[in-house]
């Protein structure tokens, strides 16, 4: 293999417009790299935001798009250790570039993850599965029987936080924005473990009072939207609990209810899995116990991948457009 087909983009702007489909040479392998053939890759709204030009890690361009991805080790240079020939790999950090049929990467950028789990786990195993579930773990310590609540409830990190809590026997109050068939979304998200799925709107009515007489009010609430949406998780915090902000789908600011502050004392956080992961890139183990449990999850049925489409390389273009489309509930997966 000397050459490999990648989605490439030059400058920044609308997706669709800037990202072109490139035949480039793949670099000498060294002795600390691996030719890694790729298999799968998802369309994450940071990939998008990337390539818009508005993600805080800037890419070098041109750029390969795509921050995540899993594929398989087809030669390893003289000194690697930590990989081998037929491994299924997932990468470390992001801004590495995953759309694209094949890549040396550095040994130190890749992870080997279970080639027993579904392809599709393995392509969206190491960005919202692993953010679903250290915003579970490191900012509450929740008891079975304690609630979460949660909007984009229906995104790739919402479908991992319904189902990792369930798993721990965690209630979620899973908020949605109103479409035509909430019905039928309603349906997957209780299928998967949801306990309650509720429309924006809902959510400010008092009728929502009747959940808490029974379940608990949320200790932890994960806010993937801002603006209104996110405030509105806020009154309904225990006192003393926490809002993790994780997305900014709304594009607007969280405004934070001085009473909430004053009366509720509510702590308000941030999380971001790049950061977690550069943080505790010496700790390998981190990491390893973290994607042991997940892949334990995936195994027993308690954690499938989120709802997608399968896309091929040269239909990039409606991948693109479709990952931007509201409503979609379904991530798109690019299949090389
Ligand atoms: P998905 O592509 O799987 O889902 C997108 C979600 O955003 C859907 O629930 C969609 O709801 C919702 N949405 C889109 N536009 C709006 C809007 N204008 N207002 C409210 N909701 C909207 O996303 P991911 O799960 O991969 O990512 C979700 C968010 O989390 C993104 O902002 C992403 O950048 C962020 N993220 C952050 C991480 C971190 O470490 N901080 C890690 C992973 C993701 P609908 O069906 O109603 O359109």
């Amino acid at each position: 293999t000397t050459d490999s087909t990648a989605l490439v983009y030059r400058r920044h702007g609308e997706p669709s417009q800037v990202v072109q489909l490139e035949t480039l040479r793949l670099p000498a392998l060294e002795a600390k790299s691996a030719l890694v053939k790729m298999l799968a890759a998802p369309v994450n709204p940071s990939d998008i935001n990337m390539i818009q030009g508005t993600y805080p890690i800037p890419p070098d361009l041109p750029a390969v798009g795509g921050n995540e991805g899993v594929g398989q080790v087809l030669e390893v240079g003289s000194q690697v250790q930590t990989v081998k020939v037929g491994d299924w790999v997932i990468l470390r950090d992001a801004g590495l570039g995953t759309w694209r049929t094949a890549a040396v990467f550095s040994e130190d950028d890749l992870v080997t993850v279970p080639s027993d789990i579904p392809l599709l786990s393995a392509a969206t195993l190491g960005v919202n599965p692993c953010t679903a579930f250290r915003m579970l773990s490191d900012f509450e310590s929740l008891m079975p029987g304690d609630t979460v609540i949660q909007n984009a409830a229906n995104s790739g990190v919402g479908q991992a936080v319904i189902q990792i809590a369930a798993a721990k026997g965690v209630h979620t109050i899973n908020v949605v924005r109103d479409r035509p068939d909430l019905q039928q979304l309603t349906d997957k998200l209780k299928a998967m473990g949801a306990t309650y799925v509720i429309k924006e709107e809902s959510l400010r009515k008092p009728e929502i009072k009747d959940i808490f007489k029974v379940y608990p009010q949320p200790k932890l609430a994960l806010n993937g939207v801002g603006g209104k949406s996110a405030t509105e998780l806020l009154r309904h915090l225990q006192t003393g609990g926490t809002m993790v902000t994780y997305g900014g789908m709304a594009k607007q600011p969280v405004t934070v209810p001085v009473s909430a502050l004053i009366f509720k004392d509510v702590k308000i956080r941030g999380f971001w899995v790049t950061q977690w992961k550069r943080d505790n890139k010496h700790d390998g183990e981190a990491l390893s116990v973290m994607l042991e449990e997940l892949c334990t999850l995936i195994r027993a049925g308690k954690l499938s991948a989120p709802f997608c489409t399968e896309v091929g390389m040269k239909d990039f273009h409606k991948a693109l457009d479709n990952a931007m489309k509201p409503y979609i509930s379904s991530k798109q997966i690019l299949v090389m």
